[in-house]
């Protein structure tokens, strides 16, 4: 069946390849007003035209293609300008009559990148300095043509002076336009373009083959100041990669990383390249530093779990299919696993940092009740709309906690393959099996739940299909903690934060009472979620309004810590101001155990497991 199907595939683009390149042609002078104008050149038969603007955006998981933000579209063929209509059903979708003796049609329109907004790629993309280029957004191809068929042909004008870069293959430069090399439609969508003002390109396995590059853009010629020490982390991650995979599925590897506070923040995995988007200061400060610590180790995890080898359901031939998020608990959730992993063995996070981030994970999976009548497998069916969700009552409903749980499975998974084994064999051996190879260039091999129960059986017999039935397919009251137990430690509670902790707050601008008093609030004091069965949810609070005294005095971050340690040693509530919306209430809230921070503490009885999954394996 396999071969059968790659036998009419290639016989299918060998069909497609005769006709001319689709060209586009992206002018980004005018980024910094936010409108980026494109121009595509097509060919056509006479007839009716249905071209498609891509919906469903790989690596979102949804249909997150920002469709709203095409103006002035004018398609012209043969000299004339042709009428298009909407598709009323599939608003992605129009059609075109193109005239008798018309064979190629001219489309354009400007893209209006949005201001600061939440989302992905399809949130703020750009400010005075930088701009993400996301090809997506500035295409149309002929809808239901297959990506892999369509040979694209593409240009882009960047402002003058900047420097860019992209793992997308350049043909030549002239002045300030980059001609890149005819590709696929999909080698180009799944290759953005990072420019900026402040750039810089720092060669991450000097003199080795195959190159991989930090290419970076910020707001500020300070926040490229990135220490030697640092660099030498991320150039310690090529080398963890490459001792944990064995193979790598690209030509060359870039992380594409951009640092401000006015763009949308989140990474978005490629075949050969990474939209990594965090702080300004991620680079200079280690509060965001660590904050983000797992973020490039997890996108370039994803070369492998999630472009190379991707659940069949989301491997769509194009852009209008719809995808299916059901086993995102292994595309993300082990994604989540290793890269968290990767981040302590090349030394971005130390050992300890590791250890606080798995006690954050499982503490907060614990605390969430949601998990009593929704399994964790419906969160990554859902994925499509739970990205979109809501803070408030997020511990009721859910999130997408395939990734966090996930994390926690596959730590579990990981311990159990070393105990079974009696340590001859560990997650990294199922690991180089499923998803090493001949590598060299960017290739798609997808599996079912059934293959990588079978491949996990391989490597070591166990009862996997129970294993996930029980943790990912059914309901739980409690959260998967058989990792940091079979890891020779437990999740304990105690006093202070963690440093990580610390880093969180800072880093996210928040304060974080949870496991006492049960809230989660922003530094300015607005609620953000109440976590149900807390001592604030029995008190009768809701996740709406905003703190503005504690006891009697003005909320801050230490004024509340101060009213949750002095309630331990006395019976009288807490007072908490509210006011939501324009009224003001006062809340009583029975909180006496003080402060609760999650961390794990060593059991000696028990092999150190956790503390030999993050030794560096290349060093
Ligand atoms: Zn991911």
């Amino acid at each position: 069946m396999r071969r059968a199907a790659i036998f009419l595939l290639a016989l299918a683009s060998l069909l497609t390849a005769a006709g001319p390149p689709i060209e586009l042609n992206v002018d980004a002078s005018d980024v910094t007003r936010r409108l980026l104008h494109a121009k595509l050149t097509m060919p056509v038969a006479a007839g009716t035209t249905r071209l498609a603007y891509p919906k469903w955006i790989p690596g979102e998981h949804g249909p997150t293609g920002p469709v709203t933000d095409v103006a002035d579209l004018k398609i012209t063929g043969g000299g004339k300008t042709l009428t298009w209509r909407r598709d009323p059903v599939d608003l992605f979708v129009i059609a075109v009559d193109v005239p008798a003796g018309v064979s190629s049609i001219e489309v354009a329109f400007d893209f209006l990148l949005p201001p600061e907004a939440g989302g992905f790629s399809s949130g703020s993309s750009s400010t005075s300095q930088l701009a993400v280029i996301s090809w997506n957004q500035l295409l149309m191809y002929p809808a239901g043509t297959p990506s892999d068929q369509l040979d694209f042909k593409t240009t882009l004008k960047v402002p003058r002076g900047w420097k860019y870069g992209t793992a997308l293959p350049i043909a030549r430069e002239s002045g300030d336009t980059i001609e890149f090399q005819p590709a696929s439609l999909t080698t180009v969508v799944d290759s953005p373009v990072l420019a900026g003002r402040n750039f810089r390109t720092i060669d991450l396995s000097p003199g080795a083959s195959p190159p991989h590059y930090l290419n970076i853009a910020a707001d500020s010629t300070g926040a490229l100041q990135i220490s030697d020490e640092k660099i030498a982390k991320y150039r310690n991650l090529v080398q963890e990669t490459g001792a944990l995979y064995g193979s790598r599925h690209y030509r060359d590897y870039h992380f594409l990383l951009t640092l401000s506070d006015h763009v949308a923040h989140f990474g978005l995995e490629h075949h050969e390249s990474s939209d990594d988007r965090v702080a300004e200061r991620t680079l200079i400060d280690d509060d965001f530093w660590r904050n983000s610590g797992d973020l490039l180790s997890h996108e370039m995890t994803h070369s492998w779990n999630g472009k190379f080898r991707r659940p069949a359901g989301l491997a769509t031939p194009d852009y209008g299919s719809p995808m299916d998020g059901a086993l995102l608990w292994v595309y993300e959730g082990l994604t989540q696993y290793l890269g968290e992993v990767l981040a302590a063995r090349s030394g971005v996070w130390t050992a300890e940092d590791w250890r606080q981030n798995a006690a954050q994970t499982a503490a907060s999976m614990d605390a969430t009740p949601g998990r009593k009548w929704r399994p964790l497998a419906d969160t990554a069916t859902s994925a499509q709309l739970l990205y979109g969700d809501r803070a408030d009552w997020s511990n009721l409903r859910r999130s997408v906690d395939f990734y966090p749980e996930g994390s926690l499975i596959w730590l579990e998974a990981d311990t159990i393959i070393r105990r079974e084994s009696r340590g001859q064999k560990s997650l990294d051996t199922f690991i180089q099996s499923f998803y090493g190879g001949p590598g060299g260039k960017p290739e798609l091999e997808t599996y079912t739940a059934d293959d990588l129960y079978a491949a996990l059986q391989a490597v070591q017999p166990y009862d996997w299909r129970g294993f996930f039935r029980q943790r990912v397919y059914e309901i739980s009251d409690r959260a998967p903690m058989g990792g940091i137990t079979g890891g020779g430690w437990r999740l304990v509670y105690r006093d202070k934060p963690t440093q990580l902790d610390k880093s969180s707050e800072t880093a996210g601008k928040r304060v974080d009472v949870r496991y006492s008093l049960g809230l989660v609030l922003d530094e300015e004091g607005t609620i953000v979620d109440v976590m149900a069965g807390s001592p604030a949810d029995r008190a009768g609070m809701s996740p709406a309004g905003k703190l503005l005294a504690v006891d009697g005095r003005q909320f801050s971050r230490d004024m509340i810590r101060a009213a949750i340690r002095d309630a331990k040693n006395d019976s009288s509530p807490i007072e908490l101001l509210v006011k939501e919306a324009d009224f003001y209430k006062t809340y009583r809230a029975d909180c006496h155990t003080g402060e609760r921070y999650p961390d794990l503490e060593r059991v000696t009885s028990q092999p150190d497991l956790l503390s030999d999954i993050v030794k560096p394996r290349a060093r």
